[in-house]
């Protein structure tokens, strides 16, 4: 079938460099798949969607994925991640490093082992890295570039239903359900190719997004505690104690942000979870349409105009990180 204009007009862009990842795929035996920290739905979702779909197209091809595990979405919706010693990464390998903007944020060091390095990825680009770089920040998700790469090689290659799979949570996930303004036509046409390989869209959003009872307890705390600022920033804090009551570890301090979601009155909107571990308070920043991460590069922070991430050293800091936010409207 024909492929649609739409994404071969998108692919026209960056299509020396699409010949150059195919061409590198196929020199490397042995290639690794890396993404950053913390990962979530675009992070492991590209990941492993591009390791699936080099295993069924390459079969003789060795393919890892590094880095760490989510508390949550491992086994339920993602495989665990691969482990190797290392005599593994002595040997030359391709490393695909993808949703990952600056290197400091790349789960697992051993990507600089690589012997040709490639970097994918839909952050603003602050910093240069790889051999090939392929950055486009209006993309919805990493995973939308990569499947318009996949769809613009030449050669007879198929998208499996497994890569599909994963492909589609991870534009699920970084487009808030395909709600936010990054979403386009484009992304869109992606979503489409991806449900043509037979994928269940019901099982992708129930496999996501399933929750326990014990959830609905969280989502009750936040809705008794959350703040408002006068210019409409909303904001919630869950400290160490809390965490322990309500039986949640750090990383999922920021299932509930999106609570504050379309809701009038409110420009933006952040959780704020202490991390033990780290000695600071995670933040998780959402706007409705006003670009907040200047403001989270302010707090050692960054991320998309929409959603971004940043980091509090101490609670002391909350009223200037809502002023600033608070700046913004
Ligand atoms: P989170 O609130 O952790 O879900 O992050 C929202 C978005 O911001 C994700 O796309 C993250 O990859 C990105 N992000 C989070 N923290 C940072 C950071 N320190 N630097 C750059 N991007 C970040």
């Amino acid at each position: 079938m024909a492929l649609d204009p739409v994404i071969k007009e998108y692919g026209k862009k960056f299509i020396k460099e699409y010949r150059r990842v195919l061409s590198a795929i196929k020199r490397y035996d042995r290639i690794a798949i890396f993404r950053h920290t913390m990962p979530d739905f675009d992070a492991l979702g590209t990941q492993l969607g591009l390791a699936t779909w080099i295993k069924d197209n390459f079969p003789n091809k060795e393919v890892k994925v590094f880095g760490d595990n989510h508390v949550t979405f491992t086994p339920r919706l993602y495989r665990e991640m691969d482990s190797a010693n290392q005599t593994w990464f002595k040997e030359p390998f391709l490393a695909i490093i993808c949703d990952t903007g600056n290197t400091s944020r790349i789960a697992d060091p051993r990507w600089k082992k690589g012997k040709f390095k490639i970097k994918i990825d839909h952050h603003p680009d602050v910093e240069h890295y790889g051999k090939i770089s392929i950055v486009d920040t209006s993309a919805a998700a990493a995973s939308e570039i990569v499947v318009n790469m996949l769809l613009n090689f030449k050669g007879n290659y198929f998208i499996s239903k497994e890569a599909a799979f994963y492909f589609h949570s991870a534009i699920v996930g970084d487009s808030g359900s395909f709600k936010y303004s990054s979403v386009s036509r484009h992304t869109f046409a992606i979503a489409g190719e991806l449900v043509s390989t037979g994928i269940s869209v019901s099982e992708v959003y129930q496999k996501m997004f399933l929750k326990q009872i014990d959830d609905l307890k969280v989502t009750a705390y936040v809705l008794n505690h959350f703040e408002v600022s006068d210019k409409g920033v909303a904001y919630y804090v869950l400290d160490a104690k809390i965490q322990e009551e309500l039986k949640i570890t750090t990383e999922r301090g920021k299932e509930n942000v999106n609570l504050f979601a379309n809701i009038e009155g409110i420009n933006c909107w952040c959780s704020v979870t202490e991390d033990v571990k780290d000695h600071c308070w995670r933040v998780s920043l959402r706007s409705k349409d006003i670009p907040i991460n200047g403001v989270a590069e302010m707090f050692e922070g960054g991320g998309h105009a929409q959603a971004s991430g940043a980091k509090l050293n101490s609670l002391n800091d909350l009223p200037r990180l809502i002023e600033e936010l608070g700046k913004l409207f």
